[in-house]
């Protein structure tokens, strides 16, 4: 196999999306309140489709089974990896995720969920929940319960091009005004600890799961120790912004042309700026702001030209 995989993405439609997806990327969403691409993705709540070659119509989770070798025969009992676009159009719940042991053996046997975020873009002055200010449980759980929400959670302020790792049992949210490129493990388990008060059209709440944030939520909060590495190459710039046990991400900004080894079991690659030539072997493809695609193994070396910014994961 030396053809990349060009996949189309599915849609999710979200309470706090917008219509950023489509005035960024030009993509055809489905309503004025979509809140998330799911790019590359073998999840069973929305897989994504090859659109070229001998595998076209095939669904990842569908290779993962059937042609692992596409993967360098990864190990992993279903594809690991998740790249989303999200376009918070207004706040997202503050939430956390848990580790693999705690979603193992409370939800049934779904994997846990460490993610990190790249921002896109964003308004002025822009924010994202992320930690929190207790020194202890006891104190957690004593904010949480009196709702000093303004007292327990951390807020910093963002810009396009900042990259932020979440691992599991981090508090988080994005706020309003923020379109991010999100990579994450496999899974859809989210707990959400606080919604603002916020109620619907008929006067819901959404559900809440506080007992399981308070199990999860790492106290107190550490931030990341990853400092980004910049390699400057002939013709581009790799910057690995974090080497995790679950995944690995780059971003790759290409200026005219750059040469690339591929000796990883296999690439996800999201064209976020630009566009240019990848070439793979003999063939060339065309590639654009907005397009995923899975690099396989056995692609071999590979060159792209161009000028373009691309997000890059592997597990
Ligand atoms: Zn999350």
């Amino acid at each position: 196999m030396n053809q990349p995989l060009f996949l189309q993405p599915v849609f999710q439609e979200r309470i706090w999306g917008g219509t950023a997806l489509k005035d960024l990327f030009d993509y055809d969403i489905p309503s004025k309140h979509t809140g998330e691409c799911w790019a590359i993705s073998g999840h069973p709540n929305g897989q994504s489709v090859v659109k070229n070659g001998p595998f076209r119509g095939k669904n990842v989770g569908e290779l993962w089974e059937q042609h692992r070798e596409l993967f360098g025969n990864h190990p992993s009992p279903v594809f690991p990896l998740l790249t989303k676009i999200l376009d918070a159009n207004a706040d997202l719940s503050v939430q956390v995720h848990p580790d693999d042991e705690y979603a193992k053996q409370y939800e049934n046997g779904e994997l846990g969920k460490t993610e990190c975020w790249y921002i896109l873009d964003c308004k002025e002055n822009a924010e994202i929940v992320f930690g929190h200010h207790a020194k202890t449980k006891e104190e957690l759980v004593s904010l949480i319960e009196n709702g000093e929400w303004n007292r327990l959670l951390k807020r910093i302020p963002v810009k396009p091009g900042d990259f932020f790792y979440v691992p599991s049992g981090t508090i988080h949210a994005l706020c309003e005004g923020t379109i991010v490129l999100e990579t994450q493990q496999s899974s859809d388990t989210t707990y959400r600890l606080y919604d603002y008060d916020r109620k619907d059209q008929n006067g819901n709440t959404r559900e809440l799961h506080v007992d399981k944030a308070i199990d999860v939520i790492a106290v107190p909060h550490k931030s990341s120790s990853f400092e980004p590495v910049i390699e400057k190459r002939e013709g581009g710039t790799i910057t690995t912004f974090v080497k995790g046990k679950y995944f690995t991400v780059y971003k790759w900004e290409i200026k005219e042309k750059t040469d690339f080894t591929h000796d990883k079991q296999f690439l996800l690659i999201s064209i976020i700026q630009g566009d240019g030539k990848l070439t793979v072997g003999e063939e060339t493809y065309k590639i654009k702001k907005g397009d995923h695609l899975i690099m396989p193994s056995g692609t071999g070396d590979f060159t792209i030209e161009g000028m373009l910014e691309a997000i890059v994961p592997h597990p």
